[in-house]
């Protein structure tokens, strides 16, 4: 299936609203950003990305631990849809939803162009190694964790 979508390369042909369930779910990259905490700055209003995961996020593979059922684990973790890429503030600029919404292309990294998974951590684009899971800090001190 993934190389057929590959070889379909649909993300250059299909908008985000034509796509099919499998096609939109292999747009994510999988880096794990939007899985992070963060904060909003009081006088900006943006957002700032926290090294500290969700609790759910395997960190050593940035995938989601429960992601059929997501949703009922982690009351902030947000669903994206076609209509809601602009509004979801914690999507980074090499998000691969993001990226089609402004008109983008996808990163060489990307799953869909390079062919490889691992290549989204090789280019240092995803969270791997990069911060630690919400299972070890308090809630209290998630604002400590400064990149
Ligand atoms: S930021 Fe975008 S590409 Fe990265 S994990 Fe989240 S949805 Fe997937
Ligand atoms: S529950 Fe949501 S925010 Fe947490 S790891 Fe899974 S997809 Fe990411």
């Amino acid at each position: 299936m993934e190389i057929e979508q590959r070889q379909n390369q649909f993300w250059k042909t299909k908008s985000l609203k034509e796509m099919t369930k499998a096609e939109w779910e292999s747009l994510c990259d999988n880096c794990g950003r939007c899985c992070l905490h963060s904060v909003q700055d009081g006088k900006t209003g943006k957002i700032k990305l926290l090294a500290v995961a969700c609790r759910y996020l395997d960190i050593s593979t940035c995938r989601c631990l429960v992601y059929k059922d997501r949703f009922s684990y982690e009351r902030d973790c947000e669903a994206l849809s076609p209509d809601r890429i602009n509004r979801i503030k914690k999507l980074p600029y090499s998000c691969a939803y993001r990226s089609l919404v402004e008109g983008r292309k996808l990163g060489s990294w990307h799953p869909l162009v390079s062919g490889d998974p691992n290549k989204v951590h090789e280019a240092g684009i995803s969270v791997k190694d990069k911060v630690v899971s919400g299972v070890h800090v308090n809630p209290d001190d998630l604002e400590y964790f400064h990149f």
